[in-house]
C-alpha cells in the first residue's frame, strides 16, 4: 500500500485518463493520492476529483508561483477548507527561481496560507525553490509549527531538512531522487528517518527513472519508494508502510479507504 502524497490531476495532461491513472494506480498497489491546489480558479476541478472518488483527498491553496495579480483571502481558504475532502492547506511557499524582482506579495501570500492552516487546523503543504531562508523564517514567524506538514519535492539541504523536521514538518521526496545526478539529495534521503519521511510524484511533473520524459503518474510513485528503499537499505514494504502511516497521521483528515 503506497500514498502519492502530491499531485496535480486536475491538469489538462489528465483530461480524460482519470480512469486509466486510476488503474495503473491500483495494478502499482497505489491506494491514495493527494490532489493539490496551485490556483482558486482551478480549485473546482480538484475538489470534484476528490468528491468523485473516495481515495482521492484535495488541498486548498495559490501556488507562489501562480499570478502575483491574484489576491488570496485568508477568509476564503478557510471556507473553502471546511470541506470534508480537504485535508491540506497549500501547496503554498516560496519560489525565487522562477519568481524574480519584488517578491513580498509572494511572503504575504505564503503568511496568509499560514494564517489559514492555523484557523483551519490543517496541516501545510510547502513548496520551496531558491527561498529556503525566507522560507523557514516565515514558518517560524507565523507559528507554523502549530499545525505542521510537509516540505515537497524536497531538493534542499540536510539543514534545512532538520530545521523543517524540528518544526513538526514531514520531507516528502519526489521523482528527482531517483536521477541518477541527484548525488547530495540522495544523502539527505538516505538520513531523513522514516518515520518523518513522504514519498510523491508532482504529477505530471518530475516523472521517475526509467520513465523520465515522460508525463509522469500517481502510480510512479512505486519507484520513488523503491529508491527511498535502496537507501535506507530496507525493503519497499518497510518504506511503503512508515509513508502511508506518515501520510494519515499527517493528514488527519483523509480517511483510509480499502481498495
Ligand atoms: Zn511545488
Ligand atoms: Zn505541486
Amino acid at each position: 500500500m503506497l500514498v502519492d502524497s502530491h499531485c496535480h490531476l486536475d491538469f489538462p495532461d489528465f483530461d480524460g485518463r482519470i480512469g486509466q491513472v486510476r488503474e495503473a494506480m491500483a495494478a502499482q498497489g497505489v491506494t491514495h493520492a493527494l490532489c493539490v491546489s496551485v490556483s482558486l480558479a482551478e480549485w473546482p476541478k480538484v475538489i470534484q476529483l476528490a468528491e468523485a472518488h473516495e481515495n482521492f483527498f484535495a488541498s486548498v491553496g495559490v501556488h507562489p508561483d501562480h499570478d502575483s495579480g491574484d489576491a488570496v483571502s485568508g477568509a476564503d481558504l478557510v471556507e473553502r477548507a471546511r470541506h470534508p475532502k480537504v485535508v491540506a492547506i497549500g501547496e503554498t511557499g516560496l519560489d525565487y527561481y522562477r519568481q524574480t524582482g519584488d517578491t513580498e506579495w509572494q511572503r504575504e501570500r505564503f503568511r496568509a496560507h499560514i494564517r489559514a492552516a492555523r484557523e483551519a487546523g490543517l496541516p501545510l503543504i510547502i513548496h520551496t525553490r531558491a527561498a529556503s531562508a525566507d522560507t523557514l523564517a516565515i514558518m517560524r514567524e507565523e507559528g507554523a509549527e502549530t499545525v505542521g506538514g510537509v516540505m515537497h519535492c524536497f531538493t534542499e539541504t540536510q539543514a534545512v531538512a532538520d530545521a523543517a523536521m524540528a518544526m513538526n514538518f514531514y520531507i516528502s521526496f519526489s521523482g528527482i531522487v531517483t536521477f541518477r545526478n541527484a548525488t547530495e539529495l540522495k544523502q539527505v534521503a538516505r538520513r531523513v528517518p522514516l518515520e518523518r519521511l513522504l514519498v510523491e510524484t508532482d504529477s505530471p511533473y518530475l516523472a521517475p527513472v526509467p520513465f523520465r520524459g515522460k508525463t509522469n503518474q500517481p502510480a510512479w510513485v512505486r519507484q520513488v519508494a523503491e529508491e527511498i528503499a535502496r537507501l535506507h537499505g530496507t525493503s519497499l514494504e518497510a518504506v511503503a508502510s512508515a509513508t502511508t502511516r506518515n501520510f494519515f497521521d499527517l493528514f488527519r483528515r483523509a480517511k483510509i479507504v480499502n481498495a
